[in-house]
């Protein structure tokens, strides 16, 4: 069978390959600690599990769900958005139910890009805005995010050419992999840019209510002039715990919006309504909530901050997200590096340049394990590197 030239295009999903490796490792015997992938692994809080049971039972929920999700949901998203972040959503308009933030990104594209369009893309990356821009037919531009410059892109630095030919920038903050976080004056510049160049600016942040040492993330939306050049997507896989569940929203500029409701409703059929139900049981968490989750991640981050710097590495400090960001050690690459410690140390670390030619030279961890197991992790790394 031969692949269309579209998939031929498209790597391996990296934690797919991940995963593959771990799986080897756990057939040959090996303890294997994966640090490799942000999967909350705390459970789901017990009042969103009880609704879902409930919610499961009502043969109303058992047909097709709405495309755009339930009025009831985009409501609650809406009224969370009020409360969290003081930004104002009309559910009807601006408001678009997703079976998880991941498949965002596709539709933007789909909706948006033309074949031989470009779309700005951050490097590193969640790799999911490069590979929905090429499944569309259009051109990825690599923003590259250096430590220099704190991790943010310089929009300055892209050509004029490329800025001519480009239809959406993706931005995400606070990001994954660096951790690294952006303030108002950088949504700000990026809003302008975005209106000299007419780009749609697609702003991801599931990570948006964690915040260590006091920080709070903000909504790209909660800054003026946002709602005509963009959207929001968010999730409630991260600070619910809700990877498996598969929920999240597209939030913004009505057109974009309606672009994005049309080409899903051409695919899927929206999310099982229990899950929605369960959903705004969740977004109705109390406030207390998000930093009941924080203290949990904050705690194991300076955990694994103090393990890295004990063993000579030398770790970004994030401010929010479930990733610590670090240099490999010297002679090392990011490949060599993830090679080593999980064939001597039994330890899955991303490697960076898995996330784009400008994250080599750095891994990823991710704190989605107990404490033990990070600083059985730290032992383990420096024991591989003697
Ligand atoms: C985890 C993650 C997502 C995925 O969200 P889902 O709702 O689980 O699909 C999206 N974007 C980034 C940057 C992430 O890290």
């Amino acid at each position: 069978m031969e692949n269309s030239k579209r998939l031929q295009k498209i790597p391996p999903y990296l934690f797919a390959e991940i995963s593959r490796k771990i799986n080897a490792a756990k057939e040959r015997g090996v303890d294997v600690i994966s640090l490799g992938i942000g999967d909350p692994d705390l459970p789901t809080p017990e009042p969103i599990v009880k609704r879902m049971q409930e919610a499961v039972t009502d043969a109303a929920n058992h047909q097709y769900p709405a495309y755009e999700g339930s009025k009831e949901f985009r409501q609650a998203v809406a009224d969370w958005y009020q409360r969290r972040h003081n930004v104002s959503l009309n559910p009807d308009t601006q408001v678009l139910t997703l079976i998880g933030a991941k498949e965002a990104s596709l539709h933007l594209c789909l909706g948006f890009v033309n074949p031989g369009d470009y779309t700005l893309c951050p490097d590193p990356t969640y790799t999911p805005y490069r590979t929905g821009t090429w499944f569309a037919g259009g051109e990825v531009h690599n923003m590259p995010l250096l430590e220099k410059n704190g991790f943010l892109p310089d929009l300055n630095a892209i050509p004029q050419d490329v800025r001519e030919k480009s239809k959406i920038i993706f931005v995400n903050y606070p990001n994954n992999p660096t951790g690294a976080v952006a303030n108002e004056e950088f949504y700000k510049g990026l809003i302008d840019f975005a209106r000299d160049n007419n780009l749609i600016v697609a702003s991801d942040n599931p990570y948006s209510e964690i915040g260590y040492d006091g920080y709070k993330p903000l909504s790209f939306l909660e800054v003026p002039g946002a709602m005509d050049v963009g959207v929001e997507f968010n999730s409630l896989s991260k600070y619910y715990n809700m990877t498996g569940w598969r929920l999240g929203m597209a939030v913004g500029n009505e057109d974009v919006i309606a672009g994005m409701a049309t080409v899903k409703s051409n695919i899927d059929s929206g999310q099982f309504t229990a899950v929605q139900q369960a959903g705004i049981t969740a977004l109705n968490m109390p406030d207390s909530y998000y930093d009941d989750v924080t203290r949990v991640y904050q705690q194991r981050r300076d955990v694994m901050i103090e393990a890295l710097r004990a063993i000579g590495l030398v770790p970004h400090v994030p401010k929010s997200a479930l990733y610590v960001w670090c240099r490999v050690p010297e002679g090392h690459t990011s490949a060599s590096f993830a090679e080593l410690v999980l064939e001597k140390a039994g330890v899955v670390v991303g490697p960076g340049a898995g996330y784009g030619d400008a994250g080599e030279g750095f891994f990823r961890i991710s704190l989605t394990v107990p404490d033990e197991r990070l600083r059985e992790a730290a032992k383990r790394i420096e024991e591989s590197l003697k």
